[in-house]
């Protein structure tokens, strides 16, 4: 994966006021924590999707959070498992067994925010708005919109399936609640300009794969094309993956889709990569 960047998810969005909002702090943080240093002191607003590592694994290298004068904003939701709140994601992995310096020794002013779905969390000009989607902990998918324009990130994802037979009592019910979430879903990302979705597998892996908490290629078109998206960006990539493997992947999704592909653009997210809206 050198050509499309062996890093786990971190993206940066910038407002036209410059304010910098920074979703997921999966390894891909550390590279953007390099080029922020000759912005200190800075405002930082980090929306966590969810607490897996590949996610958070990157907080601890962000170096702001070293450094005086530094503002950090963390927001995410409510672990029930642990029974925490966001904090939990960077004090876990502050402890002495995972990492030489303490939480304490920070300097920078750090906030911890844990909200509520569909709970939205204005930053300068720009409104964040958590949507809860379907992954084995609970997974915010963020929709920032700012100016007019609207991004979509999905954390990660997987299309909700009934876990019951047709014929079980509990069949229907299940039915029905899973179209109350996919509606919301789709919702959440009606419309935007662009869509990051979680794009793991391709539906032949996909089945051995089933109720892991991620999405396909597929049913990322899907989405995108109900809720009338206007570019898809797939990422979060099956890490085995090779760069020329990932490219011959691409290209059987747009010989399957190829009104979609045409309607709507699709792209393989990459490391680096600036879009600007
Ligand atoms: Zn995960
Ligand atoms: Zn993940």
């Amino acid at each position: 994966m050198a050509r499309y960047g062996g890093n786990t998810t971190c993206i940066e969005i910038r407002t036209g006021d410059r304010d910098l909002i920074i979703l997921d702090g999966g390894s891909g943080i550390y590279p953007l924590a390099q080029a922020l240093m000759s912005e200190v002191p800075l405002v930082a607003h980090i929306f966590i999707s969810h607490t897996h590592w590949d996610h958070i694994h990157g907080l601890p290298f962000f170096n702001p959070l070293f450094i005086p004068g530094n503002e950090v904003n963390i927001y995410g939701g409510y672990d029930v498992v642990a029974q925490k709140g966001i904090e939990h994601a960077l004090s876990t992995q502050f402890q002495y067994s995972y990492f030489p310096i303490r939480e304490a020794e920070l300097k920078a002013r750090i906030r911890y925010f844990t909200i509520g779905a569909g709970e939205t969390v204005r930053v300068g000009n720009a409104k964040v708005t958590p949507t809860l989607m379907n992954h084995p902990v609970l997974n915010y998918g963020y929709r920032v919109e700012c100016s007019g324009k609207s991004v979509f990130f999905t954390g990660d994802h997987e299309p909700h399936w009934n876990i019951y037979e047709p014929d079980d009592d509990e069949f229907q019910e299940y039915e029905s609640l899973i179209h109350q979430q996919e509606r919301s879903i789709l919702d959440g990302m009606r419309d935007v300009d662009l869509l990051i979705a979680d794009s793991s597998y391709t539906p032949e892996e996909y089945e051995a794969k089933k109720g892991w908490g991620h999405g396909t290629f597929d049913s990322s078109v899907r989405m995108a094309r109900l809720a009338g998206v206007r570019e898809l960006f797939f990422t979060h990539y099956e890490p085995t993956r090779t760069d020329r493997a990932l490219e011959a992947v691409f290209a059987d999704v747009i010989a399957r889709y190829p009104r979609e592909c045409r309607e709507i653009g699709f792209n393989l997210a990459m490391e680096g990569r600036v879009i600007e809206l």
